[in-house]
């Protein structure tokens, strides 16, 4: 469906800037400044009830970095930056499949989000409560050691540097926005953080094919916003790290059950 708006782009609190949209979508929902979400669930529907449907994607005309995706509500995101393609399929991966987020050093609103000494509901982390009955034993790679050691700290090291430059240069943004500087310059430092943000993909990406755990499926520690006691299948995946990349094993079984729950 398209429905025009009032006004292009949504809204961001932060630096005060309010739009008249079609579905009231804004940033920072939930005290997160990338989580893009409406809360208005009867425009929404009112939109959506023009066709049949079996799930819900909010496309947001923002060229800032954001989305968001509820199991079996809806996912949004931004179609204007670098990353569509991938927040795309992210939030995808929530919305449709109620996958659980794998990364962990990126902040976010929900600290300690999954309960110690609770299995996750979701089908791709594992607080690995019962090592010899994982939820994905059907899909492990054989003789596969579990826990199954990687290049964590390396990797942190990485990936740390940058979640702290991010804050840094997101703030500078939304600073420069509220204090309304000259166009040209905000956009001169949204260049610089989407380079950065692509050099910083690159480089996990170059780590990761190097490692001799790539394409394994094993119970790799550092998933669900949390860097230790929550595991994820693989290495890498789309619910792990940024880029053109697929599901991993576990993440896309989710994707297809639920892909055949809808169509046999
Ligand atoms: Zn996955």
């Amino acid at each position: 469906m398209f429905k025009p708006s009032e006004e292009s782009g949504c809204d961001e609190p932060r630096p005060g800037i309010f739009k008249n949209t079609a579905l009231n979508a804004t940033f920072n929902s939930l005290g997160s400044e990338r989580y893009l979400l409406t809360e208005d669930n009867k425009s929404l529907r009112d939109i959506a009830a023009h066709v049949p449907y079996d799930t819900l994607f909010i496309m947001i005309n923002h060229k800032r970095y954001g989305g968001g995706g509820i199991y079996n509500l809806y996912c949004t995101f931004t179609v204007d930056n670098q990353w569509y393609e991938y927040l795309f399929l992210h939030e995808f991966g929530h919305s449709f499949a109620g996958l659980a987020d794998e990364y962990y050093t990126s902040s976010v609103a929900y600290n300690e989000f999954y309960p110690r000494g609770v299995e996750p509901a979701e089908p791709n982390i594992t607080a690995l409560l019962d090592p010899k009955n994982i939820k994905w034993k059907d899909s492990l790679t054989p003789h596969i050691e579990i826990p199954t050691p990687w290049e964590k700290e390396s990797f942190d090291k990485i990936d740390l540097a940058y979640q702290k430059i991010r804050r840094e240069i997101n703030e500078k943004i939304t600073r420069m926005k509220r204090e309304k500087a000259p166009q040209a310059e905000v956009e001169k430092v949204e260049q610089e953080s989407d380079r950065l943000s692509r050099d910083h993909a690159k480089k996990v990406n170059d780590y990761f094919s190097k490692s001799r755990f790539r394409d394994k499926v094993g119970v790799f520690e550092g998933a669900g916003y949390s860097a230790k006691g929550l595991y994820r299948p693989m290495l890498d995946c789309l619910m792990f790290t940024k880029g053109k990349k697929p599901f991993c094993k576990v993440c896309e079984q989710a994707v297809i059950r639920v892909i055949k729950y809808y169509s046999e």
